[in-house]
């Protein structure tokens, strides 16, 4: 089962060694984006300090795939590095920067010399007038963010976007998860987006208008990314996509703190960050990280969603896997709202796999994701 199998994987890749900190690779924060489907195909991207020897981020990558190769139902592995901006380098740099320390002010709007490239080759709008566009019809916009990959961060911002739907809110959801898109997958939508007017037409799932760097490019090629290329398509998805009249937008960011996230508070057009994570203190430092940079930014932090909280036995007794409480706790020592917890549902999985959003099901999982759809709907109204 995929989701045991994310777990041995975890547990293996945090027994490679991190060089240049004398720390594991998963205590660093380097492993995004890990996944695993049925036939025990693992995807994960490793993050590299872009100041690195390139040698020596190849050598890691290589451990880090045999580590995980090896565990036990691991069929095949794929596995990229990619190189970001060192934590506590973005962080402080402030949000209009990127990643090669230039300011948006000082950079061409578009063009192959710098600036926000245009990756999916649409003609570029001069910069006011696109930002201007920028979701002008959303009134609120939310980020579901993560510290770190694999703790249900898009499971989680697909089915409350479906729940939100159901609640009669006209709502969209941008997968802007550049290095592991996964919306697609989890509406079952495998259609290519076509062109009307000069703008790309969103998909439409259980409700809910959709949209998907994976839609638009092969994820393979996005990997490869760096600061200007993803911020370009990141503000595509929001000014060039038809997104229409929309109560409340949804958009799922990449797990840990990077060049999205700073690409959207940019935009000046989130109500609020809600924040998912799993219980145990590995991921718990990320999503303090986390809570910090949006503090930083002024991007209100709208609340914690503790996953995988426990599984329920067949006699109904919980079993804590990741420890009791661990978001619960740090979201009151961050003093910030707690929203709610999920428990491991394997339905919530199979539905997921299935590209049938548990949201949209009789299922007491459902039922979770609408109350959450109602808080954050209440908080964001606040
Ligand atoms: P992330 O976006 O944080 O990388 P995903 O949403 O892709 O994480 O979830 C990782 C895996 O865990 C997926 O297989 C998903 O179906 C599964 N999953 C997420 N949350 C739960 C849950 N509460 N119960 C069971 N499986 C879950």
């Amino acid at each position: 089962m995929s989701d045991s199998l994310i777990l041995r994987i975890r547990a293996a890749l945090a027994g490679v060694n991190n060089p240049a900190t004398g720390r594991n690779i998963v205590a660093d924060g380097m492993i995004h984006g890990l996944g695993a489907d049925a036939a025990g195909r693992v995807r994960f991207t490793l993050a590299v300090d872009q100041d690195a020897d390139r040698d020596a981020a190849e050598a890691l990558l290589a451990e880090a795939k045999k580590a995980a190769g090896a565990v036990k139902g691991a069929a095949a592995v794929t596995a990229v590095a990619t190189a970001h901006a060192p934590a506590s380098k973005a962080a402080s740099n402030s949000a209009a920067k990127t990643d090669s320390g230039q300011t948006d002010q000082q950079k061409p709007a578009s063009g192959p010399s710098g600036g926000h490239q245009n990756p999916f080759g649409l003609k570029q709008k001069p910069k006011a007038e696109a930002a201007a566009e920028t979701l002008a019809g959303v009134k609120s916009v939310i980020a579901v963010a993560s510290g770190k990959g694999g703790v249900g961060k898009s499971t989680i911002a697909a089915n409350l976007a479906v729940a939100l739907a159901a609640s009669g809110l006209k709502t969209g959801l941008l997968d802007a998860d550049i290095y592991g898109p996964s919306a697609p997958t989890l509406f079952g939508v495998k259609d290519k987006p076509v062109m009307k007017d000069g703008k790309i037409v969103p998909s439409e799932a259980y409700g809910v208008k959709l949209m998907s760097i994976g839609m638009l490019i092969d994820p393979e090629q996005a990997v490869a990314w760096r600061g200007p290329m993803v911020m370009g398509a990141v503000r595509q998805l929001m000014s060039d996509v038809a997104w229409g009249e929309l109560d409340v937008m949804i958009i799922d960011t990449p797990p840990g703190t990077g060049d999205t996230h700073l690409s959207l508070i940019q935009t000046k057009r989130l109500a609020g960050a809600v924040i998912v994570s799993t219980p145990q203190e590995m991921a718990l430092a990320d999503m303090r990280r986390g809570v910090k940079l949006f503090r930083q930014t002024k991007t209100p932090v709208i609340g914690v969603i503790e996953n995988m909280a426990w599984l329920e036995g067949a006699d109904g007794e919980r079993q804590y896997l990741f420890g009791e409480g661990g978001a619960r706790n740090a979201a009151d020592a961050l003093d910030a709202p707690f929203l709610g917890a999920i428990p491991l549902y394997p339905d919530l999985r199979q539905a997921s796999d299935d590209g049938q959003p548990l949201a949209a099901r009789d299922h007491p999982g459902a039922d979770v994701f609408k109350k959450l759809a109602q808080d954050i709907t209440r908080l964001i109204e606040r």
